[in-house]
């Protein structure tokens, strides 16, 4: 196996984050808090809090295990630049008791799952990104998830432009929860942006047409007790038909110093796409299910944090799943095997790689080490909910963010001013047989 590009100041790092997190265990107990950027800190720590089940240990291969509040890799800090400049950070990210600097950026997993099978230790699909301007933007919105994005101290208002890869159900299942939080916490339009379809049936503007048609019930029934203004989606298509070989990525969004571009992938049928984040120098790119190309590789060569999925073999997922080994090569043919991602990371050169998309356990993780290493011998970080990545122009440090499990969302924001809409009570009446035989009793 080839050394770490990097193996000299990694292992400093090591070291380095070994005392960083050592001096942080401290100034936790004294609960210090830092400078924060979030406008809300999130209250009321306690230990029993914290969603770390697991005594802190390592598998056999030496990885920390799930669920311990370690990230699940080897070189939790990778130095850009120079190991000078790695500033303090506790060992946990908690929510609101951080600033994030003007040139930093925060990725959080929000769900890292996959859909076989659902586990309640493991969202499905979804990554937040945050940046120092205070913009966040969401990637896939798989379910279980919205409960993770509410904890991390961001108002839902401003948890409202979302990127969806393609519509399979463990990508988009949480989309309803992030919309329920109209005209409670958001009175604008949840906008999201997807690829456009091979034919119309099959794009973003369907799904959000469908997803509006099926919240019908609901909206009316809150439409003379909310505005309607949240309760309205502005939905962006990517026109999937103009790219090309000569035309390989669309800038879709471009604001306040941030890009997005989106770019197609191979996975099941044509419409699904990958994205990558460029903002003041730092990169990321997101790639949920795909089969990995060349093409793939060139749209995301280089940035500092690659996002992809990573399935089992088709031998280890025919085993977990009491399948037949030919079901679970077609299953597997569609998606990324350990061996495979390993292989595109070298091609790649991300500074940091990043796994999600699969099956946590002590045995799986070691498994897909050990097929990720085959080929790849560079930084790479193993997702679990809620693992948080900061990166600056210097370094990128791996984190487990610790969430008050009872934490609510920071409160509404102040409608005054605001001209928001009441619409007049739905024509769906309950039947008066019916309410008449309402309980009152002096309250
Ligand atoms: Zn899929
Ligand atoms: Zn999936």
């Amino acid at each position: 196996m080839k050394k770490y590009k990097r193996s000299i100041p990694q292992v400093l790092s090591v070291l380095i984050l070994g005392c960083v997190l050592i001096s942080c265990q401290n100034t936790e107990s004294k609960n210090e808090t830092i400078e924060t950027q979030e406008t809300v800190a999130v209250s009321n720590f306690t230990p029993e809090n914290y969603r770390f089940p697991r005594e802190v240990g390592t598998t056999k291969g030496g990885y920390p295990v799930t669920l311990s509040g370690k990230p699940i890799t080897k070189n939790p800090l990778v130095i850009k630049t120079d190991e000078s400049k790695v500033k303090d950070y506790p060992e946990h990210f908690i929510p609101g008791n951080e600033f994030l600097a003007d040139n930093e950026m925060r990725i959080t997993i929000m769900g890292s799952g996959t859909p076989a099978p659902i586990r309640a230790a493991q969202a499905t699909s979804c990554v937040l990104v945050q940046l120092g301007n205070g913009d966040a933007f969401i990637f896939d919105i798989g379910s279980g998830t919205v409960g993770n994005l509410f904890s991390m101290g961001v108002h839902p208002s401003e948890l409202d432009k979302v990127f969806l890869t393609h519509f399979h159900l463990d990508h988009i299942g949480g989309i309803f929860p992030l919309f329920d939080a109209m005209g409670w916490a958001r009175n604008t339009p949840l906008r999201v942006w997807g690829p456009s379809g091979h034919t119309p049936e099959l794009g973003t503007a369907a799904f959000i047409d469908n997803i509006y048609g099926a919240s019908e019930w609901h909206r009316q029934s809150k439409q003379d007790l909310l505005p309607v203004e949240g309760a309205t989606f502005d939905t962006k298509e990517i026109d999937i038909s103009l790219f090309s070989l000569d035309n390989p990525q669309q800038l879709v969004y471009d604001n306040d110093g941030v890009k997005i571009f989106a770019f197609p992938v191979i996975h099941t049928i044509d419409g699904a796409l990958g994205y990558r984040l460029e903002w003041k120098g730092l990169s990321m790119s997101y790639v949920s299910d795909s089969e990995v190309s060349t093409f793939e590789a060139e749209q995301c060569t280089g940035v500092d944090v690659l996002i992809h999925e990573v399935m089992p073999s088709a031998e280890e997922f025919a085993k977990g799943n009491n399948m037949s080994i030919e079901a679970a090569r077609s299953v597997i043919g569609q998606h990324t095997t350990p061996s495979k991602l390993g292989y595109f990371l070298g091609l790649t050169k991300p500074s940091l790689g990043v796994g999600t998309h699969f099956k946590l356990g002590d045995d799986t993780n070691d498994a897909l080490f050990l097929g990720l290493r085959q080929a790849y011998d560079g930084p790479f970080l193993l997702g679990q909910d809620l693992s948080t990545i900061n990166i600056t122009p210097d370094y990128i440090v791996m984190r487990q963010t610790k969430i008050n499990l009872l934490a609510d969302p920071p409160p509404p924001k102040s409608q005054e001013g605001l001209k928001l809409t009441i619409k007049e009570h739905s024509d769906a009446e309950i039947p008066e047989w019916l309410t008449k035989t309402v309980i009152h009793l002096e309250e």
